[in-house]
């Protein structure tokens, strides 16, 4: 059985500024996994969890395939990638309204655009969710289970 590490704990960097390419975002967040790796007997990473928020609008096939790419020769190489998406929320300013925004259908990509306005007032929003871009968790197979 696998043993799944790092519940509590979160790698988080902001994708969102940056504008960084799915690569880019998926290297850090692998070295970041990689680096905590150092801390167990691990012979192989099972499986690793991503938290993406809708925001970021990091395509998951680019993201699973720059994650097959930069895996490639490390602990990581053959494991499993899960995405889970962060809705979007926002707290409008304006008035009380809290919760998801309005999309607008997207004919040229692949991703619906968000409209950053309150979809009742249309006043300006705080944005509260969504642009998450970490490594949620991330299970491994240890080597020696009683090893000190
Ligand atoms: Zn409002």
């Amino acid at each position: 059985m696998g043993r799944l590490i790092a519940d509590d704990m979160l790698f988080s960097i902001d994708c969102i500024r940056s504008l960084m390419h799915e690569v880019s975002v998926i290297s850090d967040l692998v070295s970041a996994v990689l680096k905590e790796l150092e801390k167990y007997n691990s012979v192989k990473v099972e499986e690793v969890t991503l938290v993406i928020g809708e925001m970021t609008n990091l395509g998951e096939e680019q993201m699973e395939f720059a994650y097959e790419i930069v895996t490639k020769d490390t602990e990581l190489e053959g494991s499993k990638l899960v995405i889970e998406y962060e809705k979007i929320i926002v707290k409008c300013l304006e008035c009380d309204y809290k919760g998801g925004i309005r999309m607008l259908k997207n004919d040229y990509g692949e991703h619906d655009i968000p409209v950053i306005a309150c979809p009742k007032c249309n006043g300006r929003v705080k944005i509260i969710a969504g642009q998450a871009c970490m490594v949620k968790n991330f299970k491994i197979l240890e080597t020696d289970e009683c090893s000190s």
